[in-house]
């Protein structure tokens, strides 16, 4: 079996790394280069994630991604200012009950990223768009780059995100709705917030502070190993460059809309208008941003993609965000879907089921589970 992924993100790369380790042929057309464009700095990885990349990756990879995690997060903090001071005001359980958060742990987005993409660099072709695919008589699946490449395989995965050019063409009445909410994100060194205690009083877990209309959630990462430690014990294959000078951090986020966030598109635009939103925050907030790395703020795009009607299935599939969206904890799903369809494929592989039914039980799946959460999302 031959299998064509499009996307090389969270979802696209764990899927690539399973069906590997089952010994099923897999390449993966990237469109972006080998660095990626932002997305963020931070990932909440809850057993979702974790299970999938268990399954998923090779051990040195796994080692690594989990020694490169933060502490346990098994509450969330709402924060206040008494007397020019920040307390705990109360504490959630992180029990993924009623709409709450689930535990799990703080990844650094760029490096799991890399991390993913170890082990996988004669398969994936960075800097090639997919735009287009046709199903042949034959059963199998071509697909056309940019550039005029094309290429063909039994199965085609669009794991392409929120744009999918996969969906567009396989499902043309699925619809992503821009919410018009934006999340702006960005992270701050630990040692330039080290001495304002705020570190402190949130430890690990997950804290939010709100005042009028303006909401920071902040989470701080300190990584239970250092990252260029951990490379040299665990997986000294990753590059270099993705451990080079990571260090700890405090994550923030603000929620905000694409009215207040206005013109800001660069990194630094976007920082500076971060800034600007978070005025009636405390000092001690306000310096957090102050404080932050202009290059390392993205604004996000919130969307939302309406459950769709289950449609018949085929040798092309998709998964992760290009079908599917749940900002908070997406790249879990895209995990775990990564990790259904890689046991499917390989129930397929070794003549356990056909095709076609491992597909089906993989969508199915896939749209019983993945939809489901829509209210926890927002
Ligand atoms: C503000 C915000 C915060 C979030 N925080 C969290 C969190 O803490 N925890 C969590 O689990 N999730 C979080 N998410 C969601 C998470 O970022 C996504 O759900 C996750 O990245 C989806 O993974 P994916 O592999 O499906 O898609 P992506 O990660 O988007 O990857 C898609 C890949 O496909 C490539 N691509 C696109 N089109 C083409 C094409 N035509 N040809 C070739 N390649 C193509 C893209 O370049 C990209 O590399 C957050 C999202 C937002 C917006």
């Amino acid at each position: 079996m031959r299998v064509i992924v499009v996307g090389a993100g969270v979802g696209g790369l764990t899927l690539a790394q399973g069906l590997r380790q089952a010994g099923i042929e897999v390449v993966v057309y990237e469109r972006d280069g080998e660095l990626g464009r932002p997305q963020g700095i931070s990932l909440h990885i809850d057993e979702r994630g974790a299970s999938a990349l268990r399954a998923c990756l090779p051990a040195a990879q796994v080692a690594m991604a989990e020694a490169t995690m933060g502490g346990p997060r098994e509450q969330t903090l709402t924060l206040s200012e008494v007397d020019g001071s920040l307390v705990v005001a109360s504490r959630q359980p992180a029990d993924g009950l009623a709409g709450r958060a689930r535990p799990g742990r703080q990844a650094h987005r760029p490096l799991l990223r890399a991390v993913l993409l170890t082990g996988l660099e004669d398969v994936v072709r960075f800097d090639s768009e997919v735009t287009r695919f046709e199903q042949r008589p034959d059963g199998t699946v071509r697909v056309w780059c940019a550039d005029g490449r094309t290429d063909t395989a039994d199965v085609l995965v669009g794991a392409d995100g929120i744009g999918s050019a996969i969906r567009r063409q396989y499902l043309p009445d699925v619809r992503v709705v821009d919410t018009g909410r934006r999340m702006l994100m960005g992270a701050t060194p630990l040692r330039a917030v080290a001495g304002t205690g705020l570190p402190d009083l949130i430890g690990d877990s997950p804290a939010s502070l709100r005042a009028g209309d303006t909401m920071l959630v902040l989470g701080v990462l300190r990584f239970t190993e250092s990252p260029a430690t951990a490379r040299k014990g665990w997986l000294p294959g990753l590059s270099p460059n993705a451990v080079a000078g990571v260090e700890d951090y405090v994550m923030w986020a603000l929620p905000t809309t694409q009215d207040r966030l206005g013109a800001a598109k660069k990194p630094a635009e976007v920082w500076h208008r971060a800034t600007e939103l978070i005025t009636d925050l405390p000092p001690a907030l306000c310096a957090v941003l102050a404080q932050a790395w202009p290059e390392a703020t993205v604004a996000l795009r919130i969307g939302t993609i309406p459950p769709p009607r289950a449609w018949p299935a085929s040798a092309v599939t998709v998964l992760g965000d290009a079908i599917h969206l749940a900002p908070g904890f997406g790249a879990n799903l895209a995990m775990r879907d990564a990790h259904h369809l890689r046991d499917a494929l390989a129930e397929a592989h070794h003549g356990r089921s056909t095709l076609l039914d491992a597909l089906a039980g993989y969508e199915n799946t896939m749209r019983r589970t993945s939809f489901t959460p829509a209210k926890a999302s927002a």
